[in-house]
C-alpha cells in the first residue's frame, strides 16, 4: 500500500489485513522486531541507526524477505511502508514471484488536504509518537499527553511531503502500467476509502491471478 504521510494508509492497511485475515507487515514494526531479536540483519540495522544513518535498501530488503518467508505470511500479507524505492520494488517483485498477484494500491490525497490533515495531527508530548485517532486523550505507548505542535508544524509538513514525493513518485511510475495497480481516492471518509480498497483488492487481485 502506497500513500503519502497523512493519507490514512496505516489505518487502511490495518483494516484490509483484518478483513482478509492476513498479517499487516509494517516496516517500522519489523525493523524494531529484527533489532530486538538480534537477527544478523537486525544488528546491521541497529548499527546503522545508532550511527544516525538511514537503513539502506539492502538491509530493508533482507529484513522484509525474512518476514515474508515466515509461516503466517504464506497466504498473503499487507505491506505498509515497503517498498519505498524502486530498488526495493524490484526486489519485492522477485520475492513474490510465484506467490500470486501483487496488488498495489496508491492512496491519493491532494497536497493541500494532506497539509491540513498533518498540521492538525496530534503527537505525544512525551515520546513524540504520532497519535492514532482511536487513542483519545492519552498516548497509548507511554501515557503522555497528546498535543499539536502548531509552531513548527507547517515546516515539518512541507518537508515530509517533499521527501515523500521525491522518493516515491518514481515508485508510482514503476507500478502505474500494471493491471494490478489501483489509485484509491483517499480524500473521502475513512469507511468509504475502506470500501474502495476492498473493491480494488477483489478486482485487481482476481485480474492479476488470471494473468
Ligand atoms: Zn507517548
Amino acid at each position: 500500500m502506497l500513500g503519502p504521510p497523512g493519507a490514512g494508509k496505516g489505518t487502511q492497511a490495518e483494516r484490509l489485513a483484518r478483513r482478509f485475515q492476513l498479517p499487516k507487515i509494517s516496516t517500522g514494526d519489523i525493523l524494531r522486531e529484527a533489532v530486538q531479536s538480534r537477527t544478523p540483519l537486525g544488528c546491521v540495522a541497529k548499527a546503522t541507526m545508532d550511527a544516525g544513518n538511514l537503513v539502506g535498501d539492502d538491509v530493508m530488503i533482507g529484513i522484509v524477505q525474512e518476514r515474508l518467508d515466515r509461516e503466517d505470511a504464506r497466504r498473503g500479507f499487507v505491506l505498509d511502508g515497503f517498498p519505498r524505492t524502486v530498488v526495493q520494488a524490484t526486489a519485492l517483485d522477485l520475492m513474490v514471484d510465484g506467490r500470486g498477484p501483487l496488488v498495489v494500491l496508491d492512496i491519493a490525497v491532494p497536497e493541500d488536504v494532506l497539509a491540513i490533515r498533518l498540521a492538525s495531527r496530534r503527537i505525544c508530548g512525551q515520546c513524540g509518537s504520532d497519535a492514532r485517532p482511536e487513542w483519545g486523550l492519552a498516548c497509548q505507548k507511554c501515557g503522555g499527553e497528546l498535543i499539536t505542535r502548531a509552531d513548527d508544524v507547517y515546516l515539518i509538513v512541507r518537508e515530509r511531503l517533499k521527501v515523500y514525493l521525491r522518493q516515491t513518485r518514481p515508485l508510482v511510475e514503476y507500478y502505474s502500467t500494471r493491471s494490478t495497480f489501483r489509485v484509491i481516492n483517499g480524500n473521502q471518509p475513512p469507511d468509504v476509502v475502506t470500501a474502495d480498497v476492498d473493491a480494488a483488492v477483489s478486482t485487481a487481485g482476481s485480474r492479476g491471478a488470471a494473468q
